[in-house]
């Protein structure tokens, strides 16, 4: 399948590396404007954004950290005036804190929870009335394993993914007759910065043999805002590690 999102516009949070590159990527590919965002490494991506220009779409970058409501609707209203109004939101950006049971603080916990969980419904509120407008919008969140899983960063990490689920399904049941899908994807140990850079895992573990890309990640999204039928689902990608 061959989708064309010629016309579309599309914000990436965490877009600068890792999955969220892959994804700014794939939808510009698909013909999308791509706006994308990112906490402080601008060069990383300015980088991601001159590769979307390569590709042909127009693109811009946007700082701005998505735990914060000011922020946020600052950088919606920034893309909004610059490429148009949103109708495709990716919320990707996150952290991973690496804690046990012991050391985990409170402010570790809140940290967590504003970023990977409080983000996404700060960004989605802020691109609703445009997508409402249109009567047409895609939004995909992108979880985790550890939503479900133990996984290996800790139980904040695990609770504000399955918080993301539960804002999948919330957000998708009362938009479903306005045009708006919403759904989540729930990968495992992909090799990003995040993986590489702290968790002490091993592809060994992974029955496919080896970490997924981010590529693979960013295919899932695609397919996901290809279909209009899909809303309130997570899709899991885990290289045969966990079944759902
Ligand atoms: P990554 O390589 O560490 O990249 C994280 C991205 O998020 C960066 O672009 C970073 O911006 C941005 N970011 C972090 N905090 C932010 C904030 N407060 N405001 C705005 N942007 C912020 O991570 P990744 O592995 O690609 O992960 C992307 C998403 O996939 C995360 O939600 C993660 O939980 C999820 N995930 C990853 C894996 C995996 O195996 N890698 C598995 C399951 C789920 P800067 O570049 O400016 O720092």
């Amino acid at each position: 399948m061959h989708l064309n999102l010629d016309g579309r516009i599309a914000l990436v949070t965490g877009g600068s590396r890792g999955i969220g590159a892959a994804i700014a990527l794939v939808l510009a590919e698909a013909g999308a404007a791509v706006a994308i965002n990112y906490r402080e490494r601008a060069v990383d991506a300015e980088r991601i954004a001159a590769a979307v220009t390569a590709i042909g779409p127009r693109v811009m970058t946007v700082a701005a950290d998505v735990s914060n409501g000011e922020a946020v609707v600052s950088m919606i209203r920034t893309v909004t005036e610059t490429l148009g109004p949103i109708d495709i939101l990716i919320n990707n950006a996150g952290i991973a804190l690496i804690r046990g049971i012991d050391d985990l603080t409170e402010a570790d916990f809140d940290q967590t929870i504003s970023v990977n969980l409080k983000s996404a419904f700060l960004c989605t509120q802020a691109v609703l009335p445009y997508m409402r407008a249109q009567g047409w919008g895609r939004i995909v969140n992108i979880s985790s394993g550890a939503a479900r899983g133990a996984g290996g960063v800790g139980l904040h990490y695990n609770a504000s993914k399955a918080g993301m689920e539960g804002l999948t399904r919330g957000y998708a049941a009362r938009l479903v007759k306005q045009g708006i899908t919403v759904n989540a994807v729930a990968p495992s140990l992909i090799e990003t910065d995040m993986v590489t850079s702290g968790l002490a895992s091993s592809a060994s573990r992974i029955p496919v043999g080896r970490f997924g890309t981010s590529k693979e990640v960013a295919q899932v999204v695609l397919m996901l805002i290809g279909n209009a039928y899909m809303t309130g689902q997570t899709i899991a990608l885990s290289g045969g590690m966990a079944f759902n």
